[in-house]
């Protein structure tokens, strides 16, 4: 994308500075990517819905309280994206699925009350793979998000419609969520910032539950300090969520200022290896290590002998939890109900919902998790992807008395075609090999973009994990990487794509 001459330009810093200084109203700001979202998204599919009334409202709420002379929040008449996995009173909220394609919540998650009580338009819901699995939003039940860089490339997954937006200018933030990359990996093949908080750091409360033990909800945004003050709105104990961490939020806008990394030890997991990236994607990596040394930092190798059976033990796991999570959707309270026709008993009710309500990675995955679970197997697979989960947990932990923080490229390559990988599900897995262990482990990590490949022109991502609770850390490499990079490259390297062609 090119930077828009407009208000949608602007990063959201930018944009809270304007608002505070009365250069321009929250109604303006809010309308200009209203129009933006009505004139590409038909091209993108980045946006389920769109709440012009209740984004404008707000807007109108906080330019009206700011005129007033109020004390206001930092990003108090923002704009923002929510993933269609946030329950959102009175908008209906799908996670991507037939099966809840008619859900209207009763009520906010809290992530939501809190983008609310900030004073943060919403714009509207995003698009994402169903129920959150999937490495390109092709799951999704209405339709892939298309790539601002290449609309004829997946956006990531399972949040692709979040990271397109942000992309795309359509917003300048978004929610996103990740169990196993979600945030991380559309952000990295979008050019885009997304960060995964410590485990707890952020209130999961109704938010639809895809692996309760791996979900957590995260910050999507076009720069590093934008993503921590979203992060820092959403952060912070919630009594609501029984995992949630009942502790300040680490100092991570704050961090942000960090531009010397002067005595920083920084690993690269050996485990990891070159052997299936694209060149292009390792030679920004190592561009980036470079870079990171010309701060200060010293690059340390790091082993993680477990790293590798981190995506099988992720797939023994998720779909255990899911299978159970997922065990809700059964046509008797809330979502699709389906009549198979004459009278049928309760669970051929619950068979014929499913059946047409579940698309066909969903059903993969509860027949998957449903048999590692069922009795007899559960020691073999379940409990032994456990204990694997414990080794990774332990290797991490041994890196982190070693270095501060371990980086990698986010993902293995730059975006993909839409439906090169859709009918193979190891291709599609192997998009998370570095970005699931954050999960496993509970820690936090970002992605940044480090550049565009050469042999595509397509973004790259660099990914940066840091110990449990020391997200401000993580914040700090970013930002410092960020700044370097912007100077070396002259400028965000957001700016370089081509504008979307809308067709007339
Ligand atoms: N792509 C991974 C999966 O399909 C991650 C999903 C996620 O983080 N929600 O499970």
């Amino acid at each position: 994308m090119s930077r828009p001459t407009d208000l949608t330009g602007m990063t959201a810093v930018a944009m809270a500075d304007a608002l505070a200084d009365g250069q321009i109203t929250s109604v303006e700001l809010t309308q200009a990517h209203l129009d933006r979202i009505e004139r590409l998204n038909p091209a993108l599919n980045a946006f389920l819905l769109v709440d012009a009334v209740g984004a404008l409202a707000t807007a109108a709420d906080v330019d009206a309280r700011r005129a007033a002379g109020e004390d206001l929040p930092r990003l108090a008449g923002v704009p923002i994206a929510v993933k269609d996995i946030a329950c959102t009173q009175g908008l209906a909220t799908t996670a991507g699925s037939k099966m809840l394609e008619h859900f209207v919540p009763p009520y906010d998650a809290t992530i939501v009350t809190r983008l609310k009580d900030a004073g943060l338009p919403i714009l509207g819901k995003t698009n994402m793979d169903e129920f959150a699995m999937g490495s390109s939003t092709e799951h999704s039940a209405f339709g892939p998000t298309h790539n601002p860089w290449d609309l004829e490339r997946i956006p990531g997954g399972s949040g692709g419609g979040s990271s397109a937006a942000v992309a795309a200018y359509l917003a300048p933030l978004a929610i996103g969520s990740d169990t196993g990359g979600s945030i991380r990996q559309p952000a990295s093949v979008t050019g885009t910032v997304g960060a995964k908080p410590t485990y707890g750091g952020i209130s999961r409360y109704g938010v639809i539950a895809l692996a309760s033990s791996l979900d957590q909800i995260g910050p999507c945004a076009r720069n590093v300090a934008d993503a921590a003050l979203l992060h820092e709105v959403l952060g912070g104990h919630d009594p609501m969520d029984s995992t949630s961490i009942d502790a300040p939020v680490p100092p991570i806008v704050a961090a942000c200022d960090t531009r010397d990394l002067t005595g920083v030890k920084i690993g690269v997991v050996k485990e990891v290896g070159e052997d299936g990236f694209q060149a292009g994607v390792l030679t920004r990596f190592h561009e980036a290590l470079g870079h990171l040394r010309d701060l200060g930092a010293e690059i340390v190798e790091v082993s993680c002998p477990h790293f590798v059976y981190a995506m099988p033990a992720y797939y023994l796991i998720l779909p255990s939890e899911a299978s159970s999570n997922l065990a809700r959707y059964d046509a008797m309270r809330y979502g699709l109900r389906v009549d198979p026709g004459g009278s049928p008993s309760a669970e051929q009710v619950m068979a014929a919902s499913r059946d047409a309500g579940f698309g066909e990675e969903v059903k993969r995955r509860i027949i998957l998790g449903t048999y590692a679970l069922s009795s007899g197997y559960y020691d073999a697979y379940y409990g032994q992807a456990q204990k694997v989960r414990t080794l990774i947990a332990g290797d991490l932990a041994a890196a982190f008395e070693q270095v501060d923080v371990l980086v990698s490229p986010t993902t293995p390559t730059t975006a993909f075609k839409i439906g090169e990988k859709i009918d193979d599900p190891m291709a599609m897995y192997l998009n998370d090999l570095t970005t699931i262990p954050a999960n496993m482990a509970g820690i936090p990590g970002m992605s940044i973009p480090s550049g565009v490949a050469e042999e595509d022109g397509l973004p790259v991502g660099i990914q940066i994990l840091a110990p449990a609770m020391a997200d401000d850390r993580m914040y700090a490499v970013g930002a410092a990487l960020e700044a370097r990079l912007a100077q070396a490259q002259g400028g965000p390297v957001l700016d370089h794509a081509p504008e979307i062609e809308v067709k007339a």
